[in-house]
């Protein structure tokens, strides 16, 4: 089988580029195998929250027009800064195709709540956690009902509170905790299954109990101008019923990302498949590409797991598979590597030297800095040094950035992905 491109990785990245290059009309095949760190994610997109010093950035376009200059081998710098807005808001259009508002502050940072209760910058949020009546109502220091469903262990409130209440910018803000039940859930004393997200979701998505749960939650809040709850307002209806949820209680529901799996993550991820397959794009699950052909400066083709020999052809080739977490790199005890092609990796060849002995060191850990090698066209080398120059290496997988110390994981992975694409096509016109 011959496409124009086949990526490999069906994450936020693999998934950017694929819908970058399929609406030009090419033929995309995308093979991955299995869930990506979407799943896992809070579903908002972050583009740069904290600088070097562990200090929040509150302008991240301002920042980054700096940084790429100072940071000549960073992700970002590869793009450039002009190419990673252009990426984040060609990514909004996108999303905003298949249902998914994505708000930002303007030119700023805003903040989400997380389990825990702390805060997080990020750039892009779903309506129910960024909007411009949030803001407002979040301004006006209008009190806050953080709530939960009787028997869902998965968030707590009285604990996320605890933390909202150390935070200076909710000082003078009231914040009440409050239980409703869910209809289906039975006595949650005597509930033999555990509750995930992902289950609630799916009875949200009937619709079946929307005006029942709207008392409750009214009467739970009592006063409040915000309702926060765990996200499960639906994976296919959300909208809709977050609407209708506002509407019948007159409150601002907030939805907070749960522990995995995330609903928040899983409507971007369910809304990039959608798109890329609406536009003609192959989407392979469940399959894990497992080697490939490279001769000169090209790679061939790839072969799969379960493709039974028969190789996969393209004129170009996207390596999205992630980090460690994802399987895109592997770590053996003395060294570290990319399991598709060995291709070479920037790591540190002593052991000791990967991690730092703090759980939250506040340089981050190296190892969350390893990754393939590439060029500023994104082309990685062989282990034994051949440049191969129609495969592109996009996210995750990419060395010299801290997604975690940064907050930039999924602006990386979108505008490497969109870079990677805009490469490919440049190379064919
Ligand atoms: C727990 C967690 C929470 C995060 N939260 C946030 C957040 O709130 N906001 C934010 O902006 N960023 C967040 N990030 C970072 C961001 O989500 C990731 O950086 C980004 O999603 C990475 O996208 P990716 O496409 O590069 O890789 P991934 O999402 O890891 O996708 C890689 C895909 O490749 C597949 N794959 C791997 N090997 C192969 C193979 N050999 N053949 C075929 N397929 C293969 C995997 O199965 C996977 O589906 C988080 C990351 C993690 C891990």
């Amino acid at each position: 089988m011959r496409y124009d491109c086949v990526i490999i990785g069906g994450g936020l990245s693999g998934l950017t580029c694929g819908i970058r290059l399929a609406e030009t009309g090419a033929s995309v095949a995308v093979i991955s195998t299995g869930m990506s760190a979407l799943h896992f994610s809070s579903g908002s997109i972050d583009l740069f929250g904290y600088n070097g010093e562990g200090r929040t950035v509150y302008r991240p376009f301002e920042f980054l027009d700096e940084f790429v200059g100072s940071n000549p081998r960073h992700p970002y710098a590869l793009c450039g800064a002009r190419q990673v807005r252009e990426a984040l808001f060609y990514f909004r259009g996108q999303l905003d195709l298949e249902g998914i508002e994505l708000y930002n502050n303007d030119e700023s940072n805003h903040f989400h709540v997380t389990t825990l209760g702390t805060l997080k910058p990020t750039f892009f949020s779903q309506r129910s956690v960024f909007n411009e009546k949030i803001r407002l109502a979040f301004e006006k220091k209008s009190m806050i009902a953080a709530l939960n469903f009787e028997g869902y262990r998965d968030f707590y409130p009285e604990l996320a509170v605890i933390n909202l209440r150390r935070n200076v910018l909710f000082r003078n803000i009231e914040i009440i905790t409050g239980k409703i039940v869910y209809p289906d859930y039975g006595d949650p004393q005597r509930n033999p299954f555990e509750y995930r997200s992902v289950d609630i979701a799916r009875i949200f998505d009937t619709e079946r109990y929307l005006e029942e749960l709207a008392v409750q939650i009214r009467n739970a809040a009592s006063g409040a101008a915000f309702a926060a709850m765990p996200a499960f307002l639906g994976i296919s209806n959300f909208k809709r019923h977050h609407k209708l949820l506002q509407e019948l209680t007159g409150l601002l529901i907030y939805e907070i990302p749960t522990l995995p799996p995330s609903i928040l993550g899983m409507r971007i991820d369910n809304a990039l498949k959608s798109r890329f397959a609406s536009l003609g794009g192959v989407y392979i699950a469940g399959d894990t590409v497992t080697g490939g052909s490279i001769s000169g400066e090209r790679l061939e083709s790839v072969v799969t797991e379960n493709g039974g020999g028969s190789a996969l052809s393209a004129g170009s080739f996207v390596l999205a598979t992630g980090s460690f977490f994802s399987g895109g790199l592997v770590s053996e005890f003395s060294r570290v590597r990319e399991p598709v092609l060995d291709l070479k990796v920037y790591s540190d060849a002593e052991r000791s030297r990967w991690y730092a002995p703090e759980f939250f060191p506040r340089r981050g850990h190296p190892f969350l800095e390893y990754g393939v090698e590439t060029d500023e066209r994104l082309n990685p080398k062989t282990g034994d040094g051949r440049r191969v120059k129609n495969l592109y290496c996009t996210g995750a997988l990419l060395p010299y950035y801290n997604p975690i110390k940064e907050g930039s994981g999924g602006g990386v992975a979108v505008s490497t992905g969109y870079r990677a694409a805009e490469l490919i096509l440049e190379g064919n016109s």
